[in-house]
């Protein structure tokens, strides 16, 4: 696989539109063109749009509109997937208002097999691959985290974090950059999966934890990012072999990005919306920062979901964004903010690199061998 053609890979996907609501939203027959037009249709619009533009255009790596979720999945996450066997690191975000699709695309429906998001199709495409790869063994690894009020919460740890009473700073998950890794989450518990059930059985676990998470909080799940990550290790059944390869495939289903208006929410809700706005607003600077290539002045630290997303964001990771709008008119001002945002997105540059590593108790034992071979030729 080779690297994402050098910039984060943008696509839009168009939420279908109900038969009665005009659609505003446009593929054009080109595939990677979308327009955007105002109802020009009713007096109100028509005082509203004073002084705008009365159409936009935005035009990205494709624009995904009555697409089933196959093809989606085919087109934006299979080669992310792919390249993770060659030792790639790969992320796929999912950007838009509540409603728009993010979970749609990630999870998907559990109304049918077919509607099966980018999670258990990654899943099985990883398990297939395994079993078709016949000459390396494999090591395959997942977390759940989730990020909600800048908190980071395990989805699959032992003792439930969302149930323990235990303040958050003391269960210690920690955003951390260690040389050579990049950024690590200490405390995330990792789990080893050896077959596609396994893994869709702690995917059920993790849902389930979020879920009950969110009632003895009170706390809608839209208001939390989650990141799922597999983590690969292969190696060459060949055992004088000592380089074997590592990479990291994240899936993040980020929190609605509609613009939380602070009029009328509080307590509870005035909390999420200002670490909501705030996180978003500083992954969107963040971008702007690295579209600049202004890397020095890059804010990652300033939130939890910038820092944990770090080595994505420019760095060595095929990263691929997914914007998901509606495509009627009353969610226009929000459908045009998620384009701005991904069009910053499209400027932003990736390095991705084969994450390849030396086994130093092989290459002793290697050398050794060689050693020994010398020594009889003389
Ligand atoms: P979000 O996670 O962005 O808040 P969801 O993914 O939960 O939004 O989608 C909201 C609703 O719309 C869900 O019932 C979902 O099944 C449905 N939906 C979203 N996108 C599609 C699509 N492309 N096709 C069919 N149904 C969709
Ligand atoms: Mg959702």
């Amino acid at each position: 696989m080779k690297a994402h053609s050098g910039n984060v890979g943008v696509f839009v996907r168009i939420r279908p539109t109900a038969h009665f609501a005009q659609g505003l939203v446009e593929c054009l027959p080109d595939g990677q063109t979308v327009n955007i037009y105002h109802r020009r249709d009713s007096k109100k619009t028509q005082d509203s749009i004073k002084g705008r533009p009365s159409s936009w255009s935005f035009r990205l790596e494709g624009v995904l509109q009555d697409v089933s979720q196959e093809e989606v999945y085919d087109r934006v996450c299979h080669p992310l997937v792919q390249g993770a066997f060659d030792g790639y690191n790969g992320t796929v975000m999912c950007f838009g208002q509540t409603g728009a699709g993010k979970t749609y695309t990630m999870t998907g429906s559990t109304k049918s097999y077919k509607q099966r998001g980018f999670i258990p199709r990654a899943l099985q495409q990883v398990f297939q691959e395994i079993e078709r790869r016949t000459d390396f063994s494999f090591s395959v690894q997942l977390s759940f985290m989730e990020i909600y009020n800048e908190t980071l919460l395990d989805l699959l740890s032992p003792v439930s974090p969302l149930q323990d009473s235990t303040p958050p700073s003391a269960r210690g998950l920690v955003v951390m950059e260690e040389p050579g890794r990049g950024v690590v989450i200490k405390g995330l518990s990792l789990h080893p999966v050896f077959s596609e059930e396994d893994a869709l059985d702690l995917m059920f676990e993790a849902d389930m934890n979020r879920v009950t998470g969110s009632h003895a909080l009170n706390r809608n799940s839209s208001r939390s990012h989650c990141i799922f990550s597999l983590h690969i290790e292969s190696r060459s059944r060949t055992l004088s072999e000592a380089k074997y390869v590592t990479s990291k495939l994240s899936l993040v289903d980020l929190a609605g990005s509609e613009r939380l208006g602070k009029t009328g929410s509080e307590g509870q809700m005035l909390k999420e919306s200002t670490y909501i706005n705030k996180s978003l607003s500083f992954l969107e600077q963040t971008i702007l920062a690295l579209a600049d290539r202004r890397r020095e002045h890059v804010p990652f630290r300033h939130t939890k979901l910038t820092h944990a997303l770090k080595n994505s964001l420019g760095g060595n990771c095929n990263t691929v964004l997914v914007a998901n709008v509606y495509g009627e008119a009353e969610h226009l001002d929000e459908t045009l903010c998620t384009m701005h945002f991904a069009r910053r997105m499209k400027n932003v540059k990736i390095q991705p690199a084969v994450n390849e590593h030396m086994d130093p108790a092989l290459q002793v034992k290697k050398l050794q061998k060689e050693l020994v071979t010398l020594k009889e030729e003389m």
